[in-house]
Order: C-alpha cells, then structure tokens, then sequence
C-alpha cells in the first residue's frame, strides 16, 4: 500500500492552493454577501484550463485523473463554497453526458466553448413533485418528426438563469418508471426553453439556482444522449460515484476550514483567567474533530482511488459521502460553540460554514436516501 499522492499530484495541489490563496480566498466575504455570481473569476478559471479539468486536451481540457480532478475540488472548495459549487457543475454533471455521448460537431459547438468559459452548463434532475425519487419525474420527452418534444418544469437548478444549455432528465415512456428515463441537450435560444424563478438561499452563495422551463420544446434526434431511449438512470449512476466523492471532499475542506479557523479563536479567547484551548471541553472537540477529518478526508482519496482502478464502489462512496457529511455537521457545530455568541455574528466566518455545509445534506444523494440504501446492502450482506 501507499498512501502518499504522487510528486505531480503534490505539485498540482501547490499551484491549485496558491490560486484559491489568490484569486478566490480574498473576495469569500464580499462574494457570500452580494451573493452575486463572480464573472470574472469563472474567466480566470477558464483562462487556466480548469473548466475542462476531465475532458480530452483535444478540446482544450486537462484530461486529469480521477484523484487529481479530487485535489482540484477539495482545494476550490477551500474559497467561496457556492462559486466552487458552480465551478464543479461546469467541469462534472454539466459537460459530463456531452462529452461523452455527444456527437462531434456538438462537441465543437457546445463541449469546447464550455470549456473555455464562454458557455455554462448545468444538469436538471429535480422537479417540485421529485427530487430523490427519479421515477416520479413528470417532464416527458415524445417522439416527434425526426426528434423529440419535451414538456416539463426543473427546480433547484444550478447556474440556471445563466445557462447555455442543459442536460436534462425526462421520461420517454412513463410506464416503465426508471427504465423509461433518457438525456436530452437543450441549447438557450431553443423555442420553448426559458428560465424562470431563481431561489433565495440559505447558503452557497454566489451560486445562482432556480427553474428552467419546457414547453414543448423540439430538439433533433441527435440531442438524445447515449444510447437509448430508456437508459438515463444506468448513465446517473456511471457519475454518481464522482459526485458523490466530490461532495466528500466538499464536506473535508469546509469541515476542516471552521475548525482551523476555531483553533485560532481558542488560542486567542480568555474566559475565567486563562485561554479557552486549556479547558478539556474545548479540547476533546479538537481531539474528536481531527480523528474523524482523517478519516473522512482518507475514505473519500479511497473512494477516489478505487474509481481511478475501475472497482466497484457505488457502497463505499455512499458510505464516505455520508460519514464525511456527518463529521462536517459536527465540525461546523462545535466550531461554532467554541466562538460563543460571536457564532451568531455575521462578521465572523463561522455562520457561513455552517450555512453552506447545510448543501452537503442533500447535494450528491439526500443523507437518509443514502442510509435507507445503505442499510439494506448492509442487511443482505453474507
Ligand atoms: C443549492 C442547491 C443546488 C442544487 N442544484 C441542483 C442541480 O443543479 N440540478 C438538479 O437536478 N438538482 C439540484 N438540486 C436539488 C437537489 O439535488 C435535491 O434537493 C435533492 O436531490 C433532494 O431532493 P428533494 O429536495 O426533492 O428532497 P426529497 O427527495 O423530497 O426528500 C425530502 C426528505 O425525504 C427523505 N427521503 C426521500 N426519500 C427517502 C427514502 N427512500 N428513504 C429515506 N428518506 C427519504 C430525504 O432524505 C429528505 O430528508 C440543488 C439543490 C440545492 C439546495
């Protein structure tokens, strides 16, 4: 066994810190507060090649490995919480069924702009009637004169009202619940195809989410992705293990952002004569938090390690997703009791980690989803 990362993974990690360090760790304050969508720096991301992070050099990406592309989403993640999010929508769920199943010249005209930071994409899974339950979705895609009509409403939508296109989940037959789910590409300029609301958010701000709009929408047979119809639900699970992964290394860097940020705050605070770090109380909660960060932070590079290999490990990125979403719960709680009252203050950091880790909860799977799953693989267990 080795647990080191490579000397290029070490380097890679270096350059992607000192750029969050750079351009993204002193704007996190003014980006949570307007909540306003950072243009500029999704084109300094675009300028560096990091949108096309896991797609071909052809097309002007990295063509990183699995565990590279994870030190990448675990150190943006270290900057502003909702702009990561965006970020990683753009280079995984949004580009991921276009560059794979997409025909070449869709590739030209929608995978390489996107990857230069000209368009955005994003994924539409979620309607108001289904969210975890992808069978119960009501957004229909018809045959129709050498293509297809798609009627429907997505919500929780992230980038929607800047998006260029879409990736979008619907049924092709609705009697055949699951197996009937396919994916069509939607362009902005579609007739049909608009934007609507945009929700006001707890946390992850800087991310812009909301609901995109079929109304009878045709789109050529070419727009149907992968093979089918009938396959979207085999194609969500080929990603999922990523994403899930990805969400892993979200709840790390988040989790280890509040607690690095209470150890200074300990270190600093007097109460009853001495520094609050000598209390034991406060003690234990560094001592529990460290044991289960290295262990969240070890079981998510495992995880991304083993769909590097090919393995099978739908099981083991549920698990580190969920283990990794629970110590961040607890890492932005206790860090947050460390700063007292001053938790509550909009000044400091901490009510900010606890708002976005709230994300983590449902983003990559809904928590009891995952332990329902879980639980029953565990039960048929030999
Ligand atoms: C900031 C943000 C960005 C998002 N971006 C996108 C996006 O870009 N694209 C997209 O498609 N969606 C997006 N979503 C939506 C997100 O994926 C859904 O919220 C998530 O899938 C859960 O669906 P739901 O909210 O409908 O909850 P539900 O599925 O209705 O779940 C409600 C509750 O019931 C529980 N529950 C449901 N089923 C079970 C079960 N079988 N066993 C045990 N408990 C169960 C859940 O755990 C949860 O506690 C985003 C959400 C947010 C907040």
């Amino acid at each position: 066994m080795d647990f080191r990362f490579s000397d290029e993974q070490e380097f890679f990690r270096a350059s992607i810190e000192k750029m969050v360090d750079r351009l993204i760790r002193p704007r996190i304050q003014e980006i949570d507060e307007a909540d306003e969508f950072p243009h500029d720096l999704w084109k300094e991301l675009a300028d560096l090649k990091y949108l096309g992070l896991r797609h071909p050099e052809k097309y002007g990406g990295m063509n990183v490995d699995t565990i590279t592309s994870m030190i990448f989403y675990e150190e943006l993640a270290r900057g502003a919480c909702g702009f990561a999010m965006s970020v990683t929508m753009q280079i995984l769920m949004g580009t991921y069924f276009v560059g794979r199943f997409g025909s070449e010249e869709i590739k030209q005209r929608v995978l390489v702009p996107a990857i230069k930071g000209e368009k955005m994409g994003t994924i539409c899974f979620t309607e108001e009637h289904s969210g975890s339950d992808l069978a119960g979705t009501r957004t229909t895609a018809s045959k129709k004169d050498g293509g297809w009509v798609i009627n429907g409403r997505k919500i929780w939508i992230t980038s929607s009202p800047m998006c260029d296109f879409c990736t979008v989940l619907a049924t092709t037959d609705p009697s055949k619940g699951l197996e009937g789910l396919s994916f069509f590409l939607v362009e902005k300029g579609t007739k049909g195809f608009s934007s609507g609301q945009t929700f006001a958010k707890l946390g992850c701000h800087g991310s812009v989410t909301g609901e995109l709009v079929f109304d009878n929408v045709w789109v050529p047979d070419e727009n149907l992705l992968g093979e089918g119809p009938g396959n979207g639900l085999k194609y969500t699970t080929d990603i999922l293990n990523e994403v899930r992964v990805m969400t892993a290394l979200f709840a790390c860097a988040i989790a280890n952002e509040a607690m690095s940020d209470a150890r200074k705050y300990a270190l600093d605070r007097v109460a009853f004569g001495k520094s609050i770090a000598k209390y034991q109380l406060i003690r234990v909660k560094f001592a529990n938090h460290w044991a289960w960060y290295e262990a969240a932070r070890l079981f998510a590079y495992k995880c991304a390690w083993m769909i590097q290999e090919g393995m099978e490990c739908q099981y083991e990125c549920m698990l580190a997703k969920m283990f990794a979403t629970e110590m961040c719960m607890s890492a932005v709680d206790e860090a947050s009791r460390i700063y007292g009252g001053n938790s509550f203050a909009m000044e400091y950091p901490q009510q900010r980690f606890f708002r976005d880790a709230r994300f983590l909860l449902f983003g990559g799977g809904c928590h009891e989803v995952l332990q329902n799953a879980l639980g029953a693989a565990y039960l048929r267990k030999e």
